[in-house]
């Protein structure tokens, strides 16, 4: 397997259409914890499915929580309080929504019921602070040990059984540095409210208040109350328990919400419209009055319960952007995505309060001032804001990620660049793109859904070569370790003699192929070639399906057929095309053309290795010489002859094996790109 190391945005220009968001990660972790603590299952739906929510789930079910996942739903059944292991050694990743609210409601179980708890992470994980909300928690009379550094995870929280928790006196937590330390204890301490309420007083300005919000609303769905007096005091009632609401719907996450938002301000113009479904008007999440920052730049945004649509503004009114100066301390996460906006407004755009931007997934207003810069744009930065001045000169930018999912999908933003003004436009390269999995695990491929460009801004790979000269392996590596599409045209030639063998058609009657070729609806799934909804990857490598395509495929009208389904292969951001005449006729403009010239008797033995290892006999003379006689077809027939454009970079592969080959394209690849 072929990670994808790097991502190439070509220039994009327009986006339009329906983008349907992921859940939202603050919620579906949050609704994760009450359904593991409250008795009796609950039924979650849209949970979303990324990292951050894997490692909850693997964390409730280290503690004994019933956990059964379909596509339908997720059925948690809780602890109803009481623990069901009394030790644990947990992983927590990079999630502070884990490590945060898990410490809390370990270490007050543990503390009343007995028990030893472990929780890691990642290096990162062990760089947040959790310091403030271990204080709090020994205040109540918790046994924490940090494992580490002082102040950081790794910890240890343990007790004794029928330990003494006192709850009597309110609780002091710091609300300046992060907003889930007060989260944690008010989803902690209704586990140890019984005959007297309990009171968590915040120290300092709350910061990230929208985030405090969900929690007590959730807390609510779950039949606890909190009395809240302004944001400074919280009170649980006495004799609270969680029970749970049954079945509950996780919404579309607002944050990601944001970077479709800006996409739609910048790029939806003309008519064009992007709707954003699985999060409208009726969001409990903070990160939704992105949107309100976004119209004070020039967006023009409708909205209405799960829904939102955005166009860009008026030539003058609200585009280009307009730059703006704003708190935006109530959106702490969806406010990187303003930091991209101003790249593409007129003057300096001011983003204030962001402090806690520091101890995020990576030290955010660092990382985004030095990416930023890296495009050409001209930054400014203190402990708690960042100022932005568009770039007068684009660069062609390899941007670095610091394995923040934000910083990733926020950038990606960069490749509208000439929308902005950029002469010429430029791609952008996004350094270690899965790192979006934290939170939003498609989310490139649901950028590529709605964003367009010219098909010649599209880069294309092509690598042609003989039969059995191993390029069909050669590009589907390419294309998943470059994270583009693969057009296997091979197949195309091959599903139309299965159509005609099919159908009894005769392999000369030449209309009847070329209307089989052009009516051909066949799809890849995954790598998998579908044909009429059938999986055809066996019928398609058979010898004589393999005989009757190199024949038909000698017929000009067959080749002309297929010409158009080929060019359609040629989808953001990029594709590897594998054949005869993929460099010399169906993408005679493609950046990088690579020509395979592995001797005959290589192939032959190739080949021969491929038919005995699926059980099928032959001699390898005989298969030698089938494939001088294919080989002989191909360079000799009229139409588009097998032979290496003149622009072809040759690679002999008779002596390498597939993983050099593929490194040796991608260094090929490299030297053709203009990053630096
Ligand atoms: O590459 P593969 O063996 O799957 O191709 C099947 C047949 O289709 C080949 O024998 C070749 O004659 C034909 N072909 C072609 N042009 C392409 C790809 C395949 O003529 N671009």
């Amino acid at each position: 397997m072929y990670t994808t190391r790097f991502l190439d945005l070509p220039p994009l220009t327009h986006a339009d259409g329906t983008v349907r968001l992921p859940g939202s990660k603050s919620i579906s972790n949050r609704v994760l914890l009450l359904a593991g603590l409250c008795k009796g299952t609950t039924i979650v739906r849209d949970l979303l499915d990324s990292d951050d929510t894997q490692v909850m789930l693997d964390a409730l079910r280290d503690l004994g929580c019933g956990v059964e996942q379909s596509a339908q739903a997720t059925r948690i059944t809780g602890l109803g309080g009481r623990l069901a292991t009394r030790s644990a050694t947990l992983f927590l990743g990079n999630a502070g929504t884990a490590m945060r609210p898990l410490t809390a409601a370990l270490a007050v179980m543990a503390a009343t019921q007995g028990g030893e708890f472990e929780l890691s992470g990642v290096p990162r994980m062990h760089e947040r602070p959790i310091g403030d909300l271990v204080q709090a928690l020994r205040q109540l009379g918790c046994h924490i040990d940090e494992l580490g550094q002082a102040g950081y995870p790794p910890l240890r929280v343990r007790g004794a059984q029928q330990g003494q928790l006192n709850t009597s006196a309110p609780m002091r937590v710091r609300g300046d540095v992060s907003s889930q330390f007060l989260s944690a204890l008010l989803l902690a301490l209704p586990l140890v409210t019984h005959a007297t309420p309990s009171v968590v007083e915040v120290e300092a300005d709350l910061i990230s208040k929208p985030y405090v919000e969900i929690t007590l609303n959730l807390l609510a769905r779950f039949g606890v109350t909190v009395q809240r007096d302004g944001w400074r005091r919280f009170t649980i009632a006495p004799g609270s328990v969680y029970r749970s609401p049954g079945e509950l719907r996780v919404e579309g996450d607002a944050s990601s919400a944001s970077y479709f938002i800006a996409l739609g301000a910048i790029a939806a113009s003309e008519g064009r419209c992007l709707r954003i479904e699985g999060v409208g008007s009726d969001s409990i999440q903070g990160d939704i009055r992105f949107f309100e920052a976004a119209r004070a730049m020039g967006a023009q945004v409708a909205s209405g319960p799960g829904w939102l649509e955005v166009r860009r503004g008026a030539p003058g009114a609200g585009w280009p952007l307009r730059a703006i100066t704003l708190d935006c301390n109530h959106i702490p996460d969806a406010a990187m995505t303003l930091a991209v906006m101003a790249l593409f407004a007129q003057g300096t755009t001011r983003l204030t309060n962001i402090a806690s931007w520091r101890v995020k997934e990576t030290d955010r207003i660092a990382a985004m001032a030095s990416e930023l810069r890296r495009l050409g744009a001209t930054v400014s930065d203190g402990n708690d804001f960042i100022e932005i001045t568009p770039p007068t000169h684009w660069r062609c930018a390899v941007v670095r990620t610091y394995d923040d999912h934000r910083m990733a999908m926020c950038l990606s933003l960069a490749a509208f660049n000439e929308l902005a003004g950029a002469q010429p436009a430029v791609p952008v390269r996004i350094m270690d793109p899965r790192c979006v999995g934290k939170t939003f695990p498609d989310y490139f491929e649901t950028l590529f859904h709605v964003a367009q460009t010219e098909p010649s801004n599209i880069p294309v790979i092509a690598i042609d070569g003989p039969t059995a000269s191993g390029k069909g392996s050669l590009a589907a590596s390419l294309a998943q370790a470059l994270g583009y599409h693969h057009l296997d045209s091979g197949a195309l030639y091959r599903a139309t003699a299965l159509r005609a063998l099919q159908s009894n058609t005769a392999p000369d009657d030449v209309n009847a192929l070329a209307s089989l070729a052009a009516g051909l609806a066949l799809e890849f799934h995954r790598g998998s070639p579908i044909l009429n909804g059938r999986n055809v990857s066996d019928a398609l490598r058979l010898e004589n399906t393999g005989t009757l395509a190199s024949r038909i495929s000698a017929y000009p009208e067959v080749r002309n057929a297929l010409h158009q389904l080929q060019l359609s292969f040629r989808r953001l951001p990029g594709l590897v095309a594998d054949g005869r005449d993929m460099g010399t006729v169906v993408f005679p403009d493609a950046e990088l053309k690579v020509f395979l010239t592995a001797g005959s008797a290589e192939r032959a033995r190739r080949r021969h290795n491929q038919l005995i290892s699926k059980g099928i006999s032959a001699s390898i003379e005989a298969v030698h010489a089938d494939l001088e006689v294919r080989d002989a077809h191909d360079q000799q027939r009229a139409v588009a002859p097998l032979r290496p454009a003149q622009d072809a970079v040759l690679l002999d592969n008779s002596n390498l094996t597939i993983e050099p080959s593929v490194e040796r394209v991608l260094q090929l690849w490299q030297s053709h790109r203009p990053f630096d």
